[in-house]
């Protein structure tokens, strides 16, 4: 299975972005980005005054929200692809369709500090779907789906760590959370508005079409 083999910091730094890519850490005073906010490398402090071409900031975005959602090239122009086939705003659609992937919604229910850290979960097959265990993290949620933590995880420790965090955890209007029953349910799709990452999809979709 490929994977970044970027440190997982630098891409913030290259990104000059938080995308919070390392769960608690990163709201702590440890992150990287908040010590070194400049491009990684020995002239990342000069890059912030270069002119950033057209191109460049279209790249730039499609580069920050691949790596918000920590998918390889191949697999974003996929989502792209099938975003434009779909009928509205390819750009909405796109962010839609990473949102519905079952590691985001692990992650966006509080069973998982990062996308990261929730991929590897459900990889190792913590989580049903409707009953059923899925292991597939690009799985895509439908509205209805009831995601939990699978009985026989409910004991594992990295399951009982997350599940303290529960009670106090807000979760988005899209999807509803039950922190006793360990499991959510997506009540419908999100809007635009209420996927908080910080990405101008647009410049995406003039990237991809030139
Ligand atoms: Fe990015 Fe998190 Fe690392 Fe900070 S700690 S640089 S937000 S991945």
């Amino acid at each position: 299975m490929a994977r970044y083999i970027e440190a997982v910091c630098r891409q913030c730094r290259r990104e000059g972005a938080k995308l919070y890519l390392k769960g608690d850490r990163c709201y702590s005073d440890k992150c990287a980005f908040s010590r070194r906010g400049y491009a990684p490398g020995q002239h990342g402090q000069g890059q912030a005054r270069k002119k950033v071409s057209e191109y460049g900031i279209q790249l730039r975005e499609k580069q920050k929200t691949r790596r918000i959602y920590g998918l390889l090239e191949r697999q974003f122009r996929n989502y792209f692809e099938k975003a434009e086939r779909q009928k509205g705003i390819t750009g909405e659609n796109l962010l839609v369709l990473l949102e519905r992937r079952l590691d985001n919604v692990v992650f966006r229910l509080g069973f998982a500090s990062s996308r990261t850290q929730a991929r590897q979960l459900v990889r190792h097959g913590h989580f049903i779907v409707n009953g059923r265990r899925v292991d597939i993290p690009s799985f895509h949620v439908k509205a209805g789906d009831v995601i939990a933590v699978a009985e026989g995880s409910k004991d594992a420790p990295v399951i009982k760590e997350m599940a303290e965090g529960l009670a106090t955890k807000t979760v988005p209007a899209w999807l509803e959370l039950n922190a006793a029953g360990l499991s959510g349910k997506v009540q419908r799709f999100p809007t635009r508005e209420e996927i908080d990452v910080p990405v101008q999809e647009h410049f995406i979709v003039e990237l991809y079409s030139r």
